[in-house]
């Protein structure tokens, strides 16, 4: 059963009248970190002030997320020091949810899914998480909010929270999924090093 507890307000589009989806297609993408980049070990920082430049960068990421045709999508993963996360059931930008600086507050449940991830562009790998969570996190109108869902938005959730503490799904793969995915992680490492070289 799956459970979310959460307002309209705290939803991306809450003061947007015209259709999100023709609203997003004109904002610019970012561009994505991908492994192996350091930056994905970053331990980010609490948002303070929710100021223009906080959407600016929350508008721009669902817009990357939407593109990448993802489900969620971290700040680490497009090069921003925040903790702030977009979640999102099924990757359509009006259902996205805006985490600002959220905190678990509980887990219950143990439950193996397959994933992916957008800073692991082709590898999939069955992850072991809580199966569900109720957290605490404040929505782009600074009220705090309460999300609890036992269903694929709480496996979002803390997959995306996971990447805010700077904790991608390689490090909870099994060693199995590691041996199977090995020559796509090499093939990302030798892309790194010639982008650099
Ligand atoms: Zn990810």
């Amino acid at each position: 059963m799956s459970e979310t507890e959460i307002t309209a307000a705290a939803q991306a589009d809450s003061d947007s009248a015209e259709p999100v989806s023709a609203e997003f297609e004109s904002i610019e993408p970012l561009p994505i970190v991908t492994y192996p980049d350091s930056f994905l070990r970053t331990k980010t920082k609490p948002v303070g002030a929710i100021d223009d430049d906080v959407h600016e960068m929350v508008e721009r990421m669902i817009a990357t997320m939407v593109g990448a045709n993802g489900i969620g999508l971290a700040a680490t993963q497009v090069g921003w020091d925040a903790r702030v996360c977009i979640v999102s059931d099924n990757g359509q930008p009006e259902d996205c949810i805006v985490l600002i600086n959220p905190e678990v507050e509980d887990v219950w449940g143990s439950e193996a899914m397959e994933e992916g991830c957008l800073s692991f562009p082709g590898i999939q790998a069955v992850i072991t998480r809580a199966q569900g969570v109720r957290l605490k996190f404040t929505g782009l109108d600074g009220e705090r909010y309460t999300l609890e869902d036992d269903d694929l938005l709480g496996r979002c959730c803390l997959h995306e929270i996971d990447h805010l503490n700077g904790v991608t799904f390689l490090s909870k793969m099994t060693p199995a999924d590691k041996l199977a995915n090995r020559s796509k992680l090499k093939r990302l490492e030798e892309r790194a090093r010639a982008e650099t070289a």
